[in-house]
């Protein structure tokens, strides 16, 4: 069975593109009563950025903190929000910065229109209605978010997504000028998010040539970025360059996956996440680090990166953790079925027992 693959309807791409979007959003209020909402990480709180936010009297502006990354609790807090703001649903629900927001976007988005706690859908395809009309404003490149069809969430029991066809955004704006000032080291994080979503993609059993045109392409853009000689050199025209390679680099890696599948990495990074709350970007790099049995030649070139971006991971992260800890952490990982039949083919289960990934996460 072959899937039928939703893409956004609009995507709109060049430095300081930001500045149509009350255009864009114009065609969505169609009454006086109409409203937009703004999901905006709150990191932009009276940065200049928090100016060029678009908001008319009626819309409203909902500051969201990343700190954590997404839980359903929040999530539903949030929903709540947005539905007293008003009598009417809001027209349309904008999520302005990294992965976590534009996860929060998605699912506000999608839970306004659904009833009951965003936990009772993570999974695939459990959500019934369609969501408010949904954008995405990236200020942080390298997860692939604003191209996914899932909005990841921790909720009471697992860290899963809302997988669906109605959570893929239905607008996408892409300034590469939003990313310029990500501090060096969440640079290298989330950039190396996707790194590690095209190693996973273009050497796993799921491989195809929708996959590995998307794939090989954002592994060309993400080399140029983290292994170009001058990577430090501060030059404002490089720089602007590597911006735009990455966020398209994102998008691109982003597309790989959606039709293929991540791996190993990020079935650990998910378990180690949900014991210890390591963040998506950094969790990747720690588990990939150890993963040179798998993937020799992307380890082999994650580490010159490193060395390049000059970035030391922290060690000894599960040391502390108690045995009941360090189960839990392995079957979350390893409930991630898709992810290591991707990697491993369907005889995966001989190979990644609870005992070699258990010494995995021991080496971490
Ligand atoms: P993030 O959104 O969690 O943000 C990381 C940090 O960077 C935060 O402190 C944030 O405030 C800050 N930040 C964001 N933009 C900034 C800017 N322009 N300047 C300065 N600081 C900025 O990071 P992320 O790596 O983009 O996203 C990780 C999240 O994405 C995780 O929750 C992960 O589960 C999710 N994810 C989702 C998908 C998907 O397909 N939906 C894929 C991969 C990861
Ligand atoms: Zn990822």
């Amino acid at each position: 069975m072959f899937r039928n693959f939703k893409m956004i309807s609009n995507v709109i791409f060049g430095r300081g593109c930001f500045k149509q979007t009350d255009e864009i959003l114009a065609a969505k209020r169609e009454t006086k009563k109409s409203w937009v909402v703004f999901v905006t990480d709150d990191v932009f709180k009276g940065k200049e950025l928090e100016k060029r936010i678009p908001l008319h009297d009626n819309d409203m502006l909902l500051w969201v903190n990343v700190d954590d990354e997404p839980k359903t609790v929040y999530v539903d807090k949030l929903t709540e929000k947005v539905r007293n703001f008003s009598d009417n649903l809001p027209s349309g629900v904008i999520g302005i910065g990294g992965g976590s927001t534009m996860d929060l976007a998605k699912s506000i988005s999608l839970m306004l229109t659904n009833p009951g706690s965003s936990a009772l859908y993570q999974g695939w395809d459990l959500i019934k209605n369609p969501a408010v009309f949904h954008a995405a404003v990236p200020t942080l490149s390298g997860t692939g978010s604003e191209v996914s069809r899932t909005a990841v969430l921790t909720g009471p029991d697992k860290k899963l997504g809302l997988n669906s066809d109605y959570t893929v955004f239905d607008q996408v704006i892409l300034d590469p000028d939003l990313i310029k000032n990500v501090p060096a080291e969440q640079h290298f994080y989330t950039g190396m998010d996707c790194y590690i979503h095209c190693i996973e993609s273009l050497s796993g059993t799921y491989i195809n040539q929708f996959s590995r045109s998307y794939g090989e392409k954002a592994l060309e853009l993400c080399r140029d970025v983290f292994l170009n000689d001058d990577f430090n050199k501060k030059d404002k025209d490089d720089k602007d360059d590597k911006d735009d390679k990455l966020m398209m680099a994102s998008f691109f890696g982003g597309m790989s996956i959606a039709y293929s599948q991540v791996g190993a990495c990020h079935a650990l990074s998910y378990g180690l996440s949900y014991i210890l709350g390591t963040h998506h970007g950094i969790g990747c790099c720690i588990v990939f680090d150890a993963l040179d049995e798998f993937y020799p030649e992307g380890v082999k070139e994650f580490k010159e990166m490193m060395k390049k971006a000059d970035i030391q991971l922290p060690k000894n992260l599960v040391k502390n953790i108690s045995k009941d800890q360090m189960e839990t952490m392995i079957s979350v990982a390893l409930g991630l079925e898709p992810l290591w039949e991707n990697c491993l083919g369907p005889d995966w289960k001989k190979i990644m027992t609870r005992e070699k990934a258990e010494s995995i996460f021991i080496k971490i």
